[in-house]
């Protein structure tokens, strides 16, 4: 594998520079094509708890955020959606959920092993845990798991998360690593006070970490957070770092992600043209998809069905995976 390799300084001036974008995206995509095809691999969402005890700053699922209805999908209910997301086709399974103490090690343990008997790939995405614990949800049969960086600016990080700390979302990262998951990680793009130096390190971050998966998106203004007033990340900016992502690590999986739909109404389509070949519907009914509201706006984009992803899929000549899409 031919693998492009940028120094910090000229990705900040690719990130600066917005004469040469289509050079950039069209780079990226022909770079995704060469390395990992023309599959898009599907994983079916499902959105299980949106209690978190966190308090990050952009989200709207912060515990202190008492405008928000809260649920919890029970654990037979989310086997539910697992099976019915198995019988829609899907073969990977990705269980998200705000930092919810009800779904201990035990609990989460027997979720996954009802999981993996449908013969899916599971990807988890639920926060910060102890190494016994990601050790626990491994041996359970877990595949996957994600947890973006969010920022690699240990001062915004922490004026971001105030009751968490920078090593210890880099270490929940080397732990999974060590455990021998496939290790999802990202960032956010706009946050108040981010800088483009800094995007940088991001994406040279991701390579050093050894992510298997890396999911980018801008930031989105939640009028229930601290951040209501500040103005949303740019949604070029956002698909220049995912661009730069796939140059410097050409076969990893790059989803489309939802935040990008959100601030273009055709954001996925024009990100699986720009390096990304993941997309990730949500899976649940939509009772529970207007209530999981990290960001205003999620919620329409999410209402697509399978048919109109694939058709839209389709129409750029690309074609639905059919295998469980681990990192090749
Ligand atoms: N509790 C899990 C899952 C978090 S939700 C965890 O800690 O990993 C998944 C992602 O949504 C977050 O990692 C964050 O990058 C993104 N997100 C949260 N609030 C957002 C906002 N206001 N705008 C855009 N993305 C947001």
């Amino acid at each position: 594998m031919n693998v492009m390799n940028f120094s910090k300084q000229e990705i900040i001036e690719i990130l600066r520079d917005d004469s040469k974008n289509e050079w950039l995206l069209s780079l990226a995509n022909r770079i995704r094509r060469e390395n990992v095809g023309d599959e898009v691999h599907l994983r079916g969402l499902i959105e299980f708890s949106n209690i978190c005890k966190s308090t990050c700053k952009y989200c709207g699922l912060r515990c202190e955020n008492k405008n928000i209805e809260r649920y919890r999908i029970q654990p037979e209910d989310i086997i539910f959606y697992a099976q019915k997301a198995v019988d829609m086709g899907y073969k990977t399974i990705v269980l998200q959920s705000g930092e919810d103490k009800f779904f201990s090690k035990d609990v989460m343990c027997e979720i996954i092993k009802e999981i993996k008997k449908l013969d899916v790939a599971l990807t988890l995405s639920i926060g910060e845990r102890s190494f016994e614990e990601y050790k626990a949800f491994r041996d359970s049969g877990a595949d996957r798991y994600l947890i973006r960086i969010e920022t690699t600016d240990r001062n915004l990080y922490s004026q971001m998360h105030p009751n968490m700390g920078f090593d210890n979302r880099v270490r929940c990262l080397k732990d999974l690593k060590a455990l021998g998951f496939e290790t999802g990680t990202g960032c956010l793009v706009g946050l108040p006070g981010q800088t483009v130096e800094s995007l940088a390190d991001d994406i040279l971050f991701f390579k050093e970490i050894g992510a298997d998966m890396v999911g980018i998106g801008p930031f989105i203004a939640h009028p229930d957070t601290p951040l209501k007033d500040e103005p949303n990340g740019d949604f070029i900016l956002a698909l220049k770092v995912m661009a730069l992502t796939r140059i410097l690590l050409p076969d990893i999986n790059i989803p489309a992600t939802t935040a990008m739909e959100t601030l273009n109404p055709n954001g996925r389509i024009i990100a699986l043209q720009s390096g990304a070949n993941v997309v990730m519907p949500n899976v649940t009914v939509t009772e529970f998809r207007e209530k999981y509201e990290i960001y205003p706006g999620k919620v329409e984009i999410s209402d697509c069905s399978r048919e109109i992803i694939e058709e839209k899929i389709n129409s750029i000549d690309r074609v639905i995976a059919s295998g469980y899409g681990f990192r090749k």
